[in-house]
């Protein structure tokens, strides 16, 4: 074990998606193993990890507007230490010891591991060290180190990185090509996890079901048919999916995977056939549409949820319409949209945005207003059903107890004798654009 000055606290601040989030518990756990503890506030810890995202230009600008906060608490407490994890690191790398002095290291997706080493040669050498690179055919993974975050609920990555280079995304820049874990490791971390309590894991991936196992070969098909059995697991999910990687024999593995969550995040980006060139998404609209209809053939009560980008350079009033008729025809249970923003290292970012923000703001809101109607729509069809809950709180009011459907829905329910990690039989008695209402009937 690397000596690193013991009894501090750590504090990690994370943006951004399912493996950020991750990312951030294995930060986490790897300095808890280090004899550190956990501090409740970036402002009371010894030292401070922000675990950044630049999925979009606004995510990445919170990390400076959070660095110049951080180093007025710096100046206070001058022992502190700041380290920027995550995209960001990845991407910036040098220029952001450059850009920010109060930043004493940086330590890019791909080097998570070396976290204890480089705080030994912050503290032990003075140094400022820039962390960044990927092992070209491994992820550097430490099972057992990930202090999770709930007893009941955890993720577990199988996939890092991302092949598909479309045009808008910083991804292949800030998490590198694609590396599978081997199959063994993946079930191993699975069984024990299930061991310790957890009734619903994730699995993640930049393109979760582009897993090959580096050995066998074996998919994401036969990850599910090994760890969706293990006894004590109530729900197994898996996200992100790429269209284009999903085959039927990933439809007929989900479909007889009782445990495997009948809900699919399933990027489109956009409902035009042009758009999807440019974006080079390597699949059609009426490919995706067919993926959909095959999937739901299989399980007639899957739920679907996408993202999509709007005013992505070249996007005119038509591509857009396509769009909203893509939201029509497939019914998403939910999509995550956003106006297009450029990256750096992306191909769209070298074209001219000739799609003007006003009008991009504008497209935005019909799509959301039109989404929101889909849903209200759809969530109003529960009306009457039972649904499985996991229970994970309280509403925002703290009035009724709060979780999440297998169906991915946000149920608040009213009643009792239900405790948080456990699951509670539900009645829907009305559906909202963005959750569901319900009373409780029992323990499931
Ligand atoms: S498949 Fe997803 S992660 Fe990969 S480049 Fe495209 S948008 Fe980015």
């Amino acid at each position: 074990m690397i000596n690193v000055r013991k009894g501090r606290a750590v504090f990690v601040e994370t943006w951004g998606c399912q493996m950020n989030d991750l990312d951030g518990r294995r930060l986490v756990g790897l300095l808890l193993r280090e004899g550190f503890s956990e501090a409740p506030s970036a402002e009371e810890a010894d030292v401070v990890l922000l675990n950044t995202c630049s999925v979009r230009d606004k995510a990445e600008q919170k990390v400076y507007d959070r660095l110049g906060r951080l180093a007025l608490v710096k100046k206070k407490r001058p022992g502190m230490v700041i380290g920027v994890c995550g995209c960001v690191a990845q991407q910036e790398g040098e220029q952001l010891l450059e850009r920010v002095s109060c930043v004493d290291f940086v330590l890019g997706t791909g080097r998570i591991e070396s976290l204890p080493a480089v705080l030994r040669r912050v503290d032990e050498e003075g140094d400022r060290p820039v962390e960044v690179g990927f092992d070209l055919d491994q992820v550097a993974y430490t099972p057992g180190s990930i202090a999770h975050a709930l007893p009941y609920r955890a993720a577990i990555t199988v996939i890092e990185g991302c092949n598909k280079n479309c045009t808008f995304c910083v991804v292949p820049t800030t998490r590198g090509r694609e590396r599978s874990r081997n199959m063994d490791d993946v079930v191993a971390e699975a069984a024990r996890l299930v061991g310790d309590g957890v009734v619903e894991l994730e699995l993640l991936g930049q393109t979760v079901n582009a897993y090959r196992d580096p050995g066998t070969g074996k998919g994401l098909a036969d990850l599910l048919g090994e760890i969706g059995g293990l006894p004590g697991l109530r729900r197994l999910r898996f996200v992100t999916s790429h269209p284009r990687n999903f085959d039927d024999r990933l439809i007929q593995a989900m479909a007889d995977t009782p445990t495997a969550c009948r809900y699919l995040h399933l990027p489109v980006q956009s409902g035009s056939d042009r758009l999807l060139g440019r974006m080079k998404r390597q699949y059609t609209r009426q490919e995706y549409v067919s993926l959909v209809t095959r999937l739901r053939r299989a399980m007639p009560d899957l739920a679907l949820s996408t993202d999509v980008i709007v005013g992505f350079p070249g996007e005119g009033e038509g591509d857009f319409e396509e769009t909203l008729s893509l939201l029509e025809e497939v019914r998403f249970t939910a999509v995550y949209s956003f106006t297009y923003s450029p990256r750096p290292h992306t191909a769209a970012a070298r074209w001219e945005s000739d799609v003007p923000p006003r009008v991009a703001s504008e497209r935005l809101a019909r799509l959301m207003d039109l989404q929101r109607d889909i849903q209200r729509a759809i969530n109003t069809e529960l009306v009457g059903r039972t649904l499985e809950v996991l229970v994970e709180g309280t509403d925002r009011r703290g009035s009724r107890l709060a979780g999440r459907s297998a169906c991915n829905r946000v149920v608040n329910f009213d009643g009792d004798g239900v405790q948080v990690g456990q699951f509670a039989k539900v009645i829907i008695e009305k559906g909202l654009p963005n959750s569901l209402a319900g009373r409780l009937l029992g323990p499931a």
